[in-house]
């Protein structure tokens, strides 16, 4: 029986067929990889995923963590899961050999993670905080740093955070208040409250690696003001763990899904703990004071990528439940059958049933596709030949990376909404699957800067960045795919042609008059709009990748993207015509009559 958390043919398609990724051998950094270990990886990911993290999926949300007598009891699934994980390498998959790793190209990994979080999403995300806690200090902290604490997280011996928002700080992170206070020996000591932080506190690993931004008194307002620190649960000693810091666990947050990933609130410096005999957390500076946020968001670019991923994953495995339920569930007859003494037929042959599943699958393997060319495009930024071509893959991507966050969230969301339409009744109880797949979803357009805030990054900022560089490399690649298969798929290549005209020209309209304010007024239907154009070039790529190819799979690739393109991408006119409008309803209406 196939998989119903991910499809394997699927993954091979987009990695060997149509990204190419066995291309990424003949550079250096990957020289020891070939086919067969991608192959392997893959092979051993889903192997783990479905013996080992999907088994506690339900348990672990209907048992989700509790805290008693101020320890945190998460189900031992969740921890016996994640030192498999830990003992089969993949945590240090994309790190340097010298440090554990064994440098896999990002985009092998993506497509390694995906089966993980399709198969338990809660249970992953202790595992990509972790992983990018391990990339940021990688990145930007002092070599004894990176030894100390880098090696025992990538060993899964110990677990990272990230700590950014705070009770009345989530979307504005300039207005962040926990403060740090330079201590004479070099160290920092913070105080604040930290809110949300997932994998906060529990008893999984032997320590917890915080990375937490605070402000340090000479540097001011505003994101300028905010450093970043390592605050150590356990403080560590020259042999061995020392003394507990100073953070304390407030409470433990309930939340709607996605359960099985502790979520808490963290006091720093309340003085329950007094290392040192003094209290105040004991936090170490990472890089230079006031440059803590451009840190943090090494970390926030590798999360948002990775919360798009999971929210494709998510959507995956509802939708291959969705197929599987309306592939044996038999209820009525096909459509003008009128005698009742015909058999009934599975729901996969009704029409409606089939629109659901058709868009379903264009939601779910074209928010596959545009993560995974987000992972290839990391992979070009750090090993392209040319400084040329890593600038531009670099620029490319963080134009990308709000909709890759955005764009899956919101249509993943869509097929499990469909998924539950599928399945009708049997999808609408607790005992559905797919019902906490809904519910674990639906934090993905929240976490990791909010749909609207990735709007306004996206066209507040990236459209804008290096005189609009990645916007260029965007409309030039939608170009090169339509006249690379002009001759195939006419039609479609002109429709892609005109979206591609029609981007260019929307943005420009929008930022004309250089006012932010108006520019800014519909920054979210611009990323909606934006983002279908691109899963729609990104179908087109998928179709042309299938050019030659006969059987049933390369009929479903060619099919949905003839969907996404006739009955999906349409739906962006209304919205880019209302772009283009200037409208400013939303800008100019009064409080009251809401
Ligand atoms: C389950 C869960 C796990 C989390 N894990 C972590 C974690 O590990 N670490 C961490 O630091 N944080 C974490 N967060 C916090 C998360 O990143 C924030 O919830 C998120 O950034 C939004 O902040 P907020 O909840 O305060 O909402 P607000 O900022 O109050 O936003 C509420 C609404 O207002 C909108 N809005 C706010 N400001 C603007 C603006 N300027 N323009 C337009 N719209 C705006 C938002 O888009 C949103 O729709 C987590 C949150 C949840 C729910």
């Amino acid at each position: 029986m196939s998989s119903l958390i991910l499809s394997r043919s699927d993954l091979d398609f987009m990695l060997y067929e149509w990204l190419d990724v066995t291309r990424l051998t003949q550079r250096d950094r990957y020289a020891g990889h070939s086919r067969e270990t991608f192959d392997a990886i893959l092979s051993l990911s889903a192997q783990i995923a479905t013996e080992q993290f999907a088994p506690h999926n339900r348990a672990s949300d209907l048992q989700e963590p509790t805290l008693e007598d101020g320890t945190v009891r998460i189900l031992p699934e969740v921890s016996a899961a994640l030192h498999t994980f830990a003992e089969s390498g993949l945590l240090a998959a994309t790190m340097d050999e010298e440090l554990g790793g064994s440098q896999l190209p990002h985009v092998v990994q993506q497509a390694s993670f995906l089966w993980f979080q399709a198969a338990n999403l809660a249970t992953a995300g202790y595992v990509m905080l972790t992983m990018a806690n391990a990339h940021l200090l990688t990145a930007h902290a002092a070599p004894d740093v990176v030894e100390t604490y880098v090696t025992p997280m990538v060993e899964g011996r110990w677990f990272g955070t990230m700590c950014l928002s705070e009770p009345d700080v989530g979307s504005s992170l300039g207005d962040l208040t926990t403060r740090a206070e330079r201590q004479t020996d070099g160290t920092f000591r913070l105080s604040g409250t930290k809110m949300w932080i997932s994998g906060g506190d529990h008893e999984m690993s032997d320590n917890i690696v915080h990375l937490v931004l605070a402000r340090t008194g000479s540097r001011g307002l505003g994101t300028r003001g905010l450093s970043l620190f390592l605050v150590p649960k356990w403080l560590v000693e020259p042999g061995g763990r020392g003394e507990r810091n100073d953070v304390t666990l407030v409470g433990l947050n309930h939340k709607m899904g996605y359960r099985g990933t502790v979520n808490t609130v963290l006091a720093f410096g309340a003085g329950e703990h007094r290392p040192g005999g003094l209290p105040g957390a004991i936090g170490y500076l990472i890089g230079q004071e006031g440059h803590g946020l451009a840190y943090m968001f090494h970390m926030m670019n590798e999360t948002r990528i990775g919360v798009g991923a999971g929210a494709a994953a998510l959507g995956y495995t509802g939708y291959l439940h969705a197929l599987s339920h309306a592939r044996t569930r038999v209820q009525g007859r096909e459509l003008g059958a009128k005698d009742p003494r015909k058999p009934p037929v599975p729901i996969i042959r009704h029409p409606d049933v089939r629109r659901m599943l058709l868009a379903s699958k264009s939601y779910v393997e074209g928010a596959v596709a545009l993560v995974l060319y987000a992972a290839r495009l990391l992979d070009e930024s750090k090993t392209a030949p040319t400084e040329t071509e890593r600038r531009e893959a670099g620029l490319f991507l963080d134009l990308l990376t709000p909709m890759v966050k955005s764009w899956p969230s919101q249509w993943g969301l869509a097929a499990h909404d469909l998924a539950i339409q599928v399945l009708g009744g049997s999808g609408y109880v607790r005992d559905s699957p797919v019902e906490q797949f809904y519910r674990d979803n639906r934090l993905n357009p929240i976490h990791e800067g909010t749909h609207g805030i990735q709007a306004l990054d996206l066209l507040g900022r990236k459209v804008r960045a290096a005189e609009g560089t990645g916007l260029r490399l965007l409309v030039g690649r939608m170009r090169a795919t339509a006249r690379s298969v002009r001759r195939d798929l006419p039609d479609e290549a002109a429709v892609l042609e005109k979206y591609a005209d029609r981007i260019l020209a929307v943005t420009e309209a929008l930022w004309a008059t250089g006012d932010e304010c108006r520019a800014l007024a519909n920054a979210a239907v611009y990323l909606e709009a934006v983002g279908h154009i691109v899963v729609a070039w990104l179908w087109l790529e998928q179709a042309a990748a299938c050019r030659g190819r006969e059987g049933t799979f390369y009929e479903g690739k060619r099919t949905t993207a003839r969907y996404f393109l006739r009955h999906e991408l349409p739906r962006v006119d209304a919205q880019l015509d209302l772009l283009e409008s200037g409208d400013c309803l939303l800008l100019e209406l009064d409080d009251s009559v809401l």
